[in-house]
């Protein structure tokens, strides 16, 4: 076959097989298979570099832009919609179409109001050409690049059941992220030391504004289309048929939507998803009301802000009121200091809620928070409550303006405030509070995992003296133990047990325990491994430590800093004298298959955890690191690989199966 035909042929396969997964997550072929057909095109196109284009499957991911996004001017106003929490506010709308329409019947149709970032996409001669974020409604940055690498929309059209698209067409959705990516997502951030996100909504909108696309294409972006403007022609010509019509294009649509003809049936359809919102993997916070046929659209018009023929109802029941008793300051781990809001009780969406987070010492200066206010509380999903509104109208005539702290309020030590961050620390080691959640770190499950040693616990053991930091554990006796009223002989028996098989933990769990800044448990193993033991780690400088994957000058640094410090090195020898692991336990083979060479896994395994087998690549000399890039050697593909995968494919990283693999360890 003529390789042109054949390109052609292939994309149109790949883009269809896409379609099928990605956006009805009803795949046709199998991985292998779908692997076979991409690394063909890849092949193809190697080989004739003329024909790549834009739009081949093989070209999502994009180069880094260097200058930030480029402006773009809107080809029409991209304007919200006027909305409401209240049922007066929806049946005044219908009222207003029905007059603007002098009493002809009208319908309506009703959709999900996805809580994410507003888009709009350029496509011409079935190619997407250009995307763009809502900006201020008539200006948007150009995030064309960032919009590719979403896996469910599409480059290229190609149409399904003899629908045609216009020459040039515009398409209106929402990129969003679901919860459990979410909150995946931030637990790894956490781990890592680094700063989470308040919801998926700004960390889809945050995604959006990294410069490298290859960064946003490991975030599990998401995205849905709900709007179609033609330029030239008269299909479709309801909300409806642009619905039916952008489904038959091959972009993610949403399947809830329905027909309403009255108030009655759109407050029908708002209580079903008010209700059932929680079932949804992603956040929704309202439902979107359009009158349908585009003629009627167009004779209602706009009022100077918003178009009269729609508006969103919103969800209301997450929202309550309640007095901020007082601004309380917890201190974590790390000395960072988080206001959290002590509320009044008060129930929301079936939980009573005592506290909510503030975030940081920005928002309260932006909310102008003050203790005693009647604040405003919402919560949506599994995201926890915060503090959104203040009532002024309710303030006590004595609530004072809060002021930022200057002394920490465990020790009364300076604060420092970092460049560049919002975050207040205490930056003596010696802090107790500090000290105490270390400790509680230090026990944890992926750390050293003594059980029966929660924060409480900690907190008592602390108090009363009879630990100053983690290293004492191994100095507790029974009768100290047995002293406090909180132990029955039994339990703190236990909890000696706890400490003792705590001895054994491998060293990358030790290290982990540490609590040393940035470093989360993925790149302790990469330490412990390289390093061997804790006394190499303990003496290797910056450079040395910037060879092990993961670590950047930043984690270096902060490596370098933590050892440097007294109360670490008094930690050490401690935990030297106790007989805790300090080596790791294999000396690394060298495996000259691996050795040297850099491994992704993704996937699930079916002969080990991705654990075990990164540990097995380690101990042969080779190493794992989170992320696929150029540097990448192989990357090992089990069941249900992510976006990794996808990523490999297109930087064309050589692929192994599991058995692959395995063979490859055994070669020695
Ligand atoms: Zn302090």
């Amino acid at each position: 076959m003529d390789p042109k035909q054949e390109i052609e042929r292939l994309r149109a396969q790949i883009a269809h097989h896409d379609y099928l997964y990605y956006v009805l997550a009803k795949p046709e072929i199998s991985d292998q298979e779908y692997d076979h057909l991409f690394k063909r095109l890849l092949e193809l196109e190697s080989k004739r570099p003329d024909l790549v284009t834009p739009e081949s499957p093989t070209q999502r991911i994009g180069d880094a832009l260097t200058d930030g996004f480029r402006p773009v001017k809107h080809p029409f106003p991209l304007v919200s919609l006027d909305n409401s929490y209240d049922e007066t506010d929806l049946q005044a709308f219908h009222q207003r179409v029905m007059d603007g329409l002098e009493g002809r019947q009208t319908e309506y149709i009703c959709e999900l109001k996805f809580d994410g970032v507003a888009v709009l996409l350029k496509y011409e001669d079935g190619c997407l050409v250009q995307g763009a974020t809502r900006g201020d409604g008539s200006q948007g940055d150009d995030i064309t690049a960032n919009l590719r690498t979403i896996r469910s929309l599409p480059l290229r059209i190609f149409p399904r059941e003899h629908v045609k698209a216009e020459k040039v067409f515009f398409v209106r959705g929402e990129v969003y992220m679901n919860k459990s990516d979410f909150a995946a997502f931030n637990h790894e951030r956490e781990a890592a030391g680094e700063k989470t996100f308040a919801n998926p909504r700004n960390l889809s909108a945050g995604s959006l504004k990294i410069l490298d696309p290859k960064i946003v294409a490991d975030r599990p972006l998401q995205a849905v289309f709900y709007g179609y403007e033609h330029v030239s022609r008269s299909y479709p010509d309801s909300q409806a048929e642009a619905l039916e019509l952008l489904q038959k294009l091959g972009f993610p649509t949403s399947p809830h939507w329905t027909q309403a003809k009255s108030p009655d049936e759109i407050i029908n359809f708002w209580r079903l998803w008010q209700e059932k919102r929680d079932q949804l993997p992603f956040e929704i916070d309202g439902v979107v009301v359009k009158v349908n046929q585009f003629a009627d659209q167009r004779r209602l018009g706009m009022t100077a802000r918003a178009p009269r023929w729609a508006m969103a109802y919103k969800f209301s029941a997450r929202r309550a009121a309640t007095k901020l008793e007082r601004i309380l300051l917890q201190i974590g781990r790390s000395g960072v200091i988080t206001p959290v809001a002590d509320l009044e009780p008060v129930a929301l969406g079936g939980v009573t809620i005592r506290r909510a987070t503030l975030h940081n010492f920005d928002e309260i200066e932006r909310l102008d928070l003050r203790e005693g206010d009647t604040v405003f509380l919402e919560r949506g999903g599994d995201v926890i409550p915060k503090v959104v509104e203040v009532d002024i109208s309710l303030r006590p005539a004595h609530a004072k303006k809060f002021r930022l702290p200057t002394m920490c309020p465990s020790c009364g030590a300076a604060l420092e405030r970092e460049e560049g961050e919002v975050a207040f620390r205490c930056t003596n080691p010696r802090d107790p509070e500090v000290i105490k959640r270390q400790i509680e770190h230090f026990a944890s499950r992926g750390a050293m995992d003594i059980e029966g040693l929660g924060s409480e616990t900690v907190d008592l053991l602390v108090d009363k003296k009879l630990i100053k930091d983690a290293g004492d554990l191994f100095n507790l006796r029974l009768e100290q133990l047995t002293k406090l009223e909180r132990f029955a002989e039994k339990s703190a028996q236990g909890l000696l047990d706890g400490i003792e098989r705590a001895k054994k933990r491998p060293l990358d769990r030790v290290v982990f325990a540490l609590g040393i800044r940035f470093v989360g448990e993925g790149t302790a193993r990469n330490l412990a491994a390289r390093m061997g033991s804790m006394q190499n780690l303990a003496q290797a400088d910056v450079a040395a430590l910037q060879d092990v994957p993961e670590v950047g000058p930043r984690v270096a640094q902060a490596i370098v800093d933590f050892f440097r410090s007294a109360p670490a090195q008094e930690l050490l020898q401690k935990l030297t004298s106790a007989g805790v692991t300090l080596h790791a336990e294999k000396t690394v083979k060298h495996n000259i298959h691996l050795a040297g060479k850099t491994f992704v896994i993704t996937g699930s395994l079916a002969t080990m955890s991705r654990d075990q087998a990164e540990q097995l690549i380690l101990a042969n000399g080779g190493k794992a690191t989170g992320t696929v890039s150029k540097k990448t050697d192989f990357i090992v593909v089990g069941q249900n690989p992510g976006s990794k995968y996808d990523k490999a494919r297109t930087l064309n990283v050589p692929i192994l199966t599991e058995e692959e693999f395995l063979t490859l360890i055994e070669k020695k």
